[in-house]
């Protein structure tokens, strides 16, 4: 049988399988936060679960940012919810 790790969202704060979450990366170099689609970049990880509310409520609530201690382009929020 196959681990799956779990993750929590930072929105609603449930643990999902790591496969139904979309994954930010903070580049350890850059500092820049970015969406891991391939699940291949290192670094730190934040996740969101593939819905569209807690999208808008990470957004919000500046999930994201306070997870990393960071400014987050609302962009990468646009980029999550084409994900969703
Ligand atoms: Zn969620």
């Amino acid at each position: 049988m196959n681990h799956i790790p779990m993750r929590m969202c930072v929105a609603c704060r449930k643990m999902y399988p790591q496969n139904e979450l979309i994954r930010f990366v903070r580049d350890n170099e850059t500092g820049e936060v970015k969406i891991d689609e391939g699940k291949k970049l290192f670094g730190r990880g934040a996740y969101i679960c593939k819905n569209a509310d807690c999208v808008k409520k990470a957004e919000k609530k500046k999930g994201i940012e306070r997870h990393f201690k960071c400014a987050v382009p609302n962009e990468l929020y646009r980029q999550a919810e084409e994900l969703v």
